[in-house]
């Protein structure tokens, strides 16, 4: 779109990848979803949310064994919960890198908290005999953040209240007119 069509794309709405379980989306190992009202009633009026699930993405159903973080905090695996021979690592490491392309097109990302693939600080680890030795970021979060790191990425517990959700919201504006000034759709004076 060319520089003279700026009006217009200052008018688009932001684009917001978000975990689909914090939409409503029925995903969850069991069926479950986890829909937070500021997300489904107010943030989609305002920008254009993107619904994304790496588990079930990555073909493993709903509903679908629960995994979690097992090994060290450098290196971990996704192993069943129940059945520590189930092991999806690779599937959730290769929707990481599938989703590069359509996550590059977005201004920001929601992810659910403390999940072992959308988490981004707080998935509990756990060693080979199952005590919990710290937290870390889910493979999924880690992956996006590892490809985009200056990307405004958040968890939903971090919008609980006002100052999270306008901290991010401005990250989110600062972020959009960076990247549509790098593709050339906005001056390079513009700001937000
Ligand atoms: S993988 Fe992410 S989006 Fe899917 S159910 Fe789990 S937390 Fe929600």
């Amino acid at each position: 779109m060319p520089l003279e069509n700026a009006d217009q794309v200052c008018q688009e709405k932001p684009v917001i990848g978000v975990s689909h379980c914090l939409v409503g989306g029925e995903v969850r190992y069991d069926g479950g979803s986890k829909p937070v009202p500021w997300i489904v009633d107010i943030l989609s009026e305002h920008c254009e949310l993107i619904p994304v699930c790496p588990e079930v993405e990555a073909g493993l159903g709903v509903p679908r064994p629960p995994v979690q973080l097992v090994g060290s905090m450098e290196r971990f695996r996704a192993l069943g919960v129940e059945d520590p021979k189930l092991d999806v690592t690779e599937p959730l490491l290769k929707v990481g890198a599938d989703k590069r392309d359509a996550i590059a097109d977005m201004d920001g990302l929601i992810l659910k908290a403390r999940s072992p693939s959308c988490g981004l600080f707080d998935t509990p680890v756990f060693d080979v005999s199952g005590v919990r030795i710290g937290a870390g970021a889910g493979l999924f979060g880690r992956a996006c953040r590892e490809s985009f790191p200056n990307l405004p990425l958040i968890d939903e517990s971090s919008l609980e209240n006002e100052a999270g959700r306008v901290t991010f919201l401005i990250q989110v504006f600062r972020y959009r007119c960076r990247r549509l000034q790098s593709h050339g759709l906005l001056p390079d004076d513009h700001t937000v």
